[in-house]
């Protein structure tokens, strides 16, 4: 049995150029494992508490030393000598060495990147690849019969990840799930490519927001699907059959006084109006998936949505479940949303979040698995997504180093897997 020997935090920069903690923990085996944490821009009001040092004299207020301190000051000395496969123990002891029902005593930061970095060490002293090692370890995909999610592709940016005046945060391109990985990837780049030449051609903003995707200055959200309607229709790929559509409207970030104020319409909207301005995009489109439509508290109005549509497309609940058992729990009683978003970083430990999955799955959910707009250079959800056998992933564009890396990973491992099985 290989034993934790030391574990160290320190301060990284992430996609954004903010401050975040990367956990690095070795075994009396000489195995290591690193890993650093994301941090996100449209958080649910309800996520794990994210520690920063508000410090104005360093980074803004933004910095993570005191994240770091819980690692190398609390968190070390309870690790130490622990066996890196108890996932479930170490993930309890640093539950129970936080206290607080949202982590806020040592940062779901500080836990997540000590609960990862002891998961990966598991899978490298087991002597497993990572997506393997989750496999086995929790039973939620078939390791004989391992298959890639489908990547759901964010080309444009708008809400609080763009720069321009669109109000809905996310514009997806999503391939078929017939697809193979690779080819899937093939035809998000060449969407991705042909979408900023369009955009350059129109001589409309090309530059990138927080994830990848370009975030042009056009006069409404539903201006922004019409250009993915239009570079698909350019493309060699046909629309709602190679390739479909899917929104995340972060609806909570324009949600005020209870009425929903998007540049569409002129009048700002009820939920109820929200819900038919959808259902309409919906059905004009034939979106595949549409993302916190309502606002994170506005339960019935997730409940009118789905029940009304739910069986057409995936509605996804982001802020609304912030990968959150008792939040998912309430969510399946109530019927409010049929897909879950999975974002480790918002509940703080590796334990918690497969249990949501196994709940997920319990429930028909279907689940996909989520990286953050300030994210890092690290592959792991791609591990992690393989192995919890997601049905898709949500990594960004297919640009920027911090998201391709995500999207690389899952070409190794399709690769990999394609080995072990020759056609
Ligand atoms: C999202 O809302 O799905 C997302 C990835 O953004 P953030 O990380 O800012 O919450
Ligand atoms: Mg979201």
């Amino acid at each position: 049995m290989s034993k934790i020997k030391s574990v160290y935090a320190r301060e990284i920069l992430d996609s954004r150029g903010n401050p975040t903690i990367e956990t690095t923990i070795w075994s009396d085996s000489n195995h290591g494992a690193v890993a650093s944490v994301p941090s996100g821009a449209s958080t649910g009001r309800l996520e794990a508490f994210e520690l920063r040092d508000g410090d104005p004299n360093r980074f803004d207020g933004m910095g993570v030393l005191k994240a770091c301190a819980s690692v190398n000051q609390i968190v070390s000395k309870y690790l130490i000598g622990l066996d890196p496969l108890k996932q479930n123990e170490i993930d309890q002891i640093l539950i129970n060495l936080d206290g607080t029902a949202n982590k806020s005593k040592l940062g779901a930061n500080a836990i997540l990147s000590a609960s990862q970095a002891c998961f990966e060490l598991g899978a490298a002293c087991a002597q497993m690849p990572t997506f393997e090692y989750t496999t086995q370890k929790y039973g939620l995909a078939t390791p004989s019969a391992l298959h890639l999610p489908t990547p759901i592709f964010n080309m444009v940016n708008g809400g609080k990840h763009g720069a321009g005046n669109l109000d809905f945060q996310e514009y997806h391109c999503i391939p078929s799930s017939r697809k193979k990985f690779s080819d899937a990837l093939e035809m998000g780049s060449e969407l991705y490519h042909l979408l900023k030449k369009i955009l350059t051609e129109k001589k409309a903003i090309h530059s990138v927001g927080d994830e990848g995707g370009f975030a042009p200055n056009l006069f409404s959200n539903t201006d922004a699907i019409e250009l993915l309607v239009e570079t698909i229709e350019s493309s060699k790929y046909k629309l709602n059959e190679d390739v479909y559509l899917g929104l995340d409207v972060a609806a909570s970030s324009f949600y005020d006084g209870g009425k929903y104020k998007i540049s569409d319409v002129k009048e700002s909207m009820s939920g109820t109006q929200m819900g038919d301005f959808l259902i309409d995009l919906v059905r004009k489109y034939s979106l595949l998936s549409v993302e916190d439509p309502f606002d994170q508290d506005a339960w019935t109005d997730w409940e009118n949505f789905t029940n009304n549509i739910g069986k057409q497309l995936m509605v996804v609940g982001d802020d609304l479940l912030v990968t959150n058992r008792t939040r998912l729990e309430e969510s399946i009683k109530r019927n409010a949303c049929n897909t879950v978003l999975v974002k480790p970083n918002q509940i703080g430990t590796i334990s918690e979040t497969v249990s949501v999955v196994k709940l997920a799955r319990k429930n028909d959910m279907s689940i996909i698995v989520s990286h953050r707009s300030g994210d890092t250079d690290e592959d792991f959800l791609a591990d992690f997504a393989v192995g919890v056998g997601a049905d898709f992933v949500k990594f960004g564009a297919p640009g920027r180093g911090e998201r391709v890396t995500k999207y690389n990973r899952l070409l190794f491992i399709q690769e990999y897997l394609e080995s072990l099985n020759p056609q």
